[in-house]
């Protein structure tokens, strides 16, 4: 299994970093995880935009779904028409990024698939488990299990007890990490710290950790540093084209 970054940041866009996006790509499948503000110029380095298979994304908030649409219109668009593009998304999370084009731009483009969650799907070679974790819309967080390894991805959420379990002997954990020991007071239970992420690293015994989903600004050593006061594995934080074998 091969993970590719192709942003990292939360709320919006640096100068050079888009927000969520990850790319898991096994045995020639390619899976395409929260295709966040900015993430598609940096995808067209790893991949054609055809050649996603499969798209998984946790919540409806637009930094993690928002460059669907150029994803969608380039596949719809492009001469030959690429194949339809299964969608896993929590119910109604992508009504509002769908609904920019009239249907006919792009009539057949994709397929839609509730994710349940709590649940699991099969999605290609990959098994996919999901588990809500406590966000401001329904937010799934995932495990991804194919060739012998599993990551596990938290999406966006506030510290989740059961996360550890879910996650438990990972080989890699992406945390959202938004920032760095403390949350402004309209965000706690509802995101995380870099704290937060280390620990749940930390619970869950995964091999590695990336801090992802970090604030626009925010300092790179800060978070590895907090990370690493409660966490004693590899950490890196989420920048494009950062990838894992
Ligand atoms: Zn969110």
């Amino acid at each position: 299994m091969r993970v590719t970054v192709l942003g990292g940041t939360g709320a919006f866009p640096e100068k050079d970093r888009g927000c969520s996006g990850y790319l898991v790509q096994l045995d020639g499948f390619t899976l395409l995880i929260d295709p966040g503000y900015a993430t598609y110029q940096p995808l067209l380095a790893h991949v054609a935009a055809a050649a996603v298979d499969a798209v998984l994304i946790t919540h409806g908030h637009p930094d993690h779904c928002a460059d669907l649409h150029p994803l969608l219109r380039s596949r719809a668009m492009s001469l030959p028409r690429a194949a339809s593009l299964p969608l896993y998304a929590p119910p109604g999370a992508l009504d509002a990024i769908l609904a920019l084009d009239g249907p006919a731009t792009l009539d057949g483009a994709y397929q839609r698939h509730d994710l349940p969650v709590p649940g699991r799907v099969t999605i290609g070679p990959l098994t996919v488990d999901t588990l809500p974790t406590p966000h401001f819309l329904p937010n799934a967080g995932v495990r991804v299990t194919g060739g012998g390894v599993s990551i596990a991805y938290t999406g966006d959420g506030g510290p989740h007890e059961p996360f550890a379990a879910f996650a438990a002997g990972v080989d890699l954990l992406i945390a959202e990490a938004t920032h760095r020991t403390e949350l402004p007071p309209r965000m706690v239970g509802m995101l995380s710290t870099a704290i937060d992420a280390g620990t749940l690293a930390d619970r869950a015994g995964a091999g590695s950790l990336w801090l992802t989903h970090l604030w626009p600004g925010s300092d790179p050593a800060g978070h590895l540093a907090a990370a690493a006061s409660v966490y004693a594995g590899p950490i890196a934080v989420a920048v494009p084209h950062l990838s894992w074998n």
